[in-house]
């Protein structure tokens, strides 16, 4: 990237208070990321980054954007003025994505954004040059950020968009305009927000605000709230689901280490378990087709994907006892298929599992919890340690259902004992699965289990 702060200024609608014209080559709102020729973005959220330019220039910046007063305007570096420092990060992007004029894929959807970012990234990289939005930096910040980050030459740059409110995809879609979108699963992921999963189901059909007219919009077989919603759209609708949809795929065996799959009579592997996961490939499948990708390539891709870290991970403990690792975040669907797929997998010693808060659930969350009763199944699971207050509604459930059952529960405080009670019980030959809202934080408990 290669911006003057002409160029900058006449993109994000500002104006230029220094004399000197300066060309910046990167951008970062975090002052500690700075370097050397850096345009400074002041963002205004718990801080207000302006309180920050300093630091932004000790680190190297050679320009800033500003919205604060001009009298106040910081010395040393060149200061680009505008009404509104994201409104401009978020012009900037739209700029520099017109300029390099990439194909977007955007993915949307309650669970399995990343994932299914990270398999399409792997399958288009067989053939093109492609940029995908790193982490988890889906939102209105993060999706900007992502954009001004792609190399030159990017070909095809795949984008995460997240939301937690209505009127926030249609933002990221319409900046982005994408050739192609996709909606992983409608689920109950922010529901407390929305009110409902038609509520929901409109929020993710906002991918297609900024869909271009011949693009292709990807969306699960088996969500009627969806098929209600796609009708009157121009585009090209493929639908994808195990068994059913435009893309099926046939199962084939599932273990730990991989599930394996067809799709019209070629198969697949993918190096995770779970046949959402299954779901999540046949979206990277299906852009994989549309962009004229060989079957061999697209295996290729799904096989050797490389997914961010702790979505269903399968980890060794320490004492040598199978960990899948899935405490990155949690919602009644992704902890019920979780529960479901963990609880065919063959293991040599006795099944538990750890389960902690599903955050952000609303009234019904007692309900939500209580109901996870069955997902769990005394044959399946010999021990189970339940952590957080809105557990305890899973934990009553489940001792009205089962007598031979082992059932542990931890208040939020008590996470030592937790972690210690864990230890103690955990034996080599035993599989333990952790699910939990990231802000339980059971990746501490992992960590104690590989030490
Ligand atoms: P976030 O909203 O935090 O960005 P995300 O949508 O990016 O989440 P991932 O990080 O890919 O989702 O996956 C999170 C968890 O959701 C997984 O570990 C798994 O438990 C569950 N999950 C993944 N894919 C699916 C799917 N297609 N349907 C239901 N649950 C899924
Ligand atoms: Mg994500």
């Amino acid at each position: 990237m290669n911006f003057t702060t002409t160029i900058i200024s006449k993109a994000v609608q500002g104006e230029v208070l220094t004399e000197n014209e300066v060309t910046v080559t990167g951008v970062e709102f975090d002052t500690r990321k700075i370097s050397n020729g850096d345009l400074f973005i002041p963002l205004k959220g718990k801080n207000d980054g302006h309180d920050f330019v300093s630091k932004a220039i000790e680190n190297g910046a050679t320009a800033t954007l500003w919205s604060n007063d001009p009298a106040t305007a910081p010395e040393g570096i060149a200061v680009i003025l505008v009404n509104d420092t994201l409104a401009a990060f978020q012009a900037l992007a739209s700029y520099y994505l017109l300029e390099e004029n990439p194909d977007v894929i955007a993915i949307t959807g309650s669970n399995g954004k990343t994932t299914t970012k990270d398999m399409t990234e792997s399958v288009l990289s067989r053939k093109y040059r492609t940029y995908k939005t790193q982490g988890n930096y889906n939102n209105d910040i993060g999706l900007p950020y992502t954009i001004l980050h792609m190399p030159e030459g990017t070909e095809k740059l795949i984008l995460e968009m997240g939301m937690d409110h209505e009127n926030e995809i249609s933002v990221l879609s319409e900046l982005a305009e994408p050739a192609v979108a996709a909606i992983t699963i409608i689920g109950e992921a922010h529901i407390e927000n929305l009110g409902s999963r038609e509520k929901i189901a409109d929020a993710k059909m906002e991918i297609t605000t900024g869909l271009a007219p011949d693009g292709l919009l990807i969306v699960p077989a088996d969500e009627p709230l969806l098929e209600d919603r796609i009708h009157s759209l121009s585009q090209t609708i493929e639908t994808f689901g195990i068994q059913q949809g435009d893309i099926s795929a046939t199962i084939l065996n599932e273990n730990k280490g991989a599930t394996v799959f067809s799709v019209d009579d070629s198969g697949y592997q993918i190096p995770l378990p779970g046949s959402y996961n299954v779901q999540n490939a046949l979206i990277a499948l299906a852009i994989g087709r549309w962009y004229g990708l060989t079957n061999e390539e697209i295996f290729q891709g799904l096989a050797y994907v490389q997914v961010t870290q702790n979505r269903t991970q399968w980890l060794k403990a320490k004492n040598g006892a199978d960990i899948l690792s899935d405490v990155y975040n949690a919602n009644p669907t992704a902890m019920a298929l979780v529960l479901d797929t963990f609880a065919k997998l063959p293991t040599e010693g006795r099944r538990i599992a750890v389960l902690a808060d599903m955050l952000e659930l609303g009234e019904d969350s007692a309900a939500l919890h209580a109901n996870m009763v069955n997902h769990i199944n005394e044959q399946d699971f010999q021990e189970i340690f339940l952590y957080g207050e809105e557990m305890k509604a899973l934990k009553i459930a489940l001792a009205d259902r089962y007598q031979n059952l082992k059932i542990h529960y931890f208040a939020k405080t008590e996470k030592a004992q937790l972690i210690e009670a864990v230890q103690e019980s955990l034996q080599a030959e035993d599989s333990i699965v952790l699910k939990g809202s990231n802000g339980m934080g059971l990746f501490t408990l992992v960590e104690a289990l590989q030490k």
